[in-house]
């Protein structure tokens, strides 16, 4: 039986030149198809400066650290994630709280976070981390606005989204990661998402301040520039404790090609969202889409009754639905440090529905109405 997976990688022959042209030239690490990423990647999503990860994890990582985070310090984020948003608060010792969700959209419910930040004496958060969950994007501005009443800081997961945007008060189309609002933007390279580089992240900001300290974390802390001594040609400072979160030559070079294609990719990931939707207009619920708003669909995530049966349903028939995401309050990590009892009543209502359907620029009609299919004759019984 042919397999029908939730999410899978486009390599062509164009991709496979770019690596092993790459693997021929003297640099496999370190070379100058790093810095070819990282300004076509900035200038995609609009951004000032960009900053090429080994994946998005560090990337998110390096975020906290540019931004001062430190132990006892508290960060907002949802709880419908993959792990890694919050386990970056975790790696400097600092507190997660997470806000409910939007039941209708599915992101981070904006009056949630307001409601948890007034809750609290002034200056108890440092700062939010909003998801592009499924790769919609978050009204930033109205995030923004939030976080300079309360001076913090804006770390966006675009880990979804790139391509996706929404437009602004000011008319102005505002791409995830754009760095107009949020302090910096974060991206994943990860085979399932939208751009494949095995693993591999791109980090983005309008600021230079925070892209010097990017710069400098990703390299162990190590710079030649503005030295307190110098003994030669081969000197080297290393003035922070930083780490070895760099990507290769040959992925930056497969990322370049990836790059290229992904305008059209989004362009058929909405075709396919908008056959799903016409498909279930009415009798199934799918995810919103906010006017001005336009979605890079990472998932396209609709929801059911009966979750768990559909999910073996479709799994008989070869299609490899998921979930997105188990609510990282109920991992037992999450739960053992003090979570069991948090209330995040929509979290976990979408939780105990959701289940995304197959969503990618390969995927054809054909196998796309054998999906629909299938899902309409498990609802109808
Ligand atoms: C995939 C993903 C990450 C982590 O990305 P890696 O590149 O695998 O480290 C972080 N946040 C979100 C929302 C993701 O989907």
């Amino acid at each position: 039986m042919r397999k029908i997976p939730y999410g899978r990688q486009n390599i062509d022959q164009n991709d496979i030149d770019a690596v092993l042209s790459t693997l021929k030239s003297d640099n496999l690490t370190q070379g100058p198809k790093v810095r070819e990423f990282e300004s076509k990647f900035a200038e995609y999503v609009g951004a000032n400066y960009a900053v090429a990860v080994n994946n998005a994890t560090s990337g998110l990582h390096l975020s906290v650290l540019a931004l001062n985070l430190s132990k006892g310090d508290r960060v907002i984020t949802t709880p419908i994630t993959f792990a890694a948003t919050a386990n970056c608060i975790r790696y400097v010792g600092a507190e997660v709280w997470f806000a409910d969700i939007d039941p209708n959209t599915y992101l981070l419910d904006i009056s949630s976070v307001k409601e948890l930040i007034e809750s609290k004496p002034e200056g108890f958060f440092k700062g939010i981390i909003p998801v592009d969950f499924a790769g919609l994007p978050v009204n930033m501005e109205d995030f923004r606005a939030l976080a300079d009443a309360n001076d913090l800081w804006i770390i966006e997961d675009a880990c979804h989204a790139p391509g996706g945007y929404f437009i602004d008060t000011k008319e102005d189309k505002n791409f995830c990661g754009n760095g107009n609002y949020a302090d910096v933007g974060v991206f994943s390279f990860h085979p399932v998402k939208h751009i494949a580089c095995g693993e591999g992240g791109m980090l983005t900001t309008n600021s230079k301040e925070l892209y010097d300290k990017l710069m400098l974390l990703r390299t162990h802390g190590i710079t030649k520039e503005n030295m307190e001594e110098n003994h030669g040609g081969w000197y080297y400072e290393m003035i922070e404790l930083g780490f070895n979160y760099r990507l290769t030559d040959f992925q930056s070079a497969l990322g370049i090609v990836q790059l290229a294609k992904n305008e059209k990719g989004v362009e058929r990931r909405n075709e396919i969202s908008l056959a799903y939707k016409k498909a279930f207009k009415g009798k199934i619920k799918f995810q919103d889409l906010p006017v001005g708003r336009y979605n890079a669909h990472h998932l396209f995530v609709i929801e059911v009754e009966n979750r768990k049966e559909l999910y073996d349903f479709l799994h008989s028939k070869g299609i490899l639905a998921q979930i997105h995401y188990v609510p990282v309050h109920t991992l037992p990590y999450y739960k053992n440090i003090g979570y069991a009892d948090a209330n995040l009543v929509y979290a976990e209502k979408y939780y105990s529905r959701c289940i995304s359907l197959p969503m990618y620029p390969t995927l054809s009609k054909e196998e796309q109405n054998f999906v629909i299919e299938q899902v309409k004759e498990f609802v109808n019984g």
